[in-house]
């Protein structure tokens, strides 16, 4: 598995600029648009991964809470 590369640029989620922040895809807006690039910081991109995890099966520390 590799590290995600980061740069410094603006969080899309954030809105801070000028922090690390590593691109995680793009947005087009319309045919033959020149694709938007997102990026995000390590914070933002950390809450991304567990939002995505817990669209998954329903975890046990999630039923004990
Ligand atoms: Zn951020």
């Amino acid at each position: 598995m590799t590290e995600p590369r980061y740069e410094v640029g603006a969080c899309f989620r954030c809105d801070r600029d000028g922090i690390q922040v590593t691109p995680i895809g793009e947005i087009t807006t319309g045919q033959g648009e020149t694709p938007t690039p997102i990026e995000a910081c390590r914070s933002c991109l950390e809450r991304l991964v567990v939002m995505h995890d817990q669209s998954g099966p329903v975890r046990r520390y999630t039923a004990a809470l």
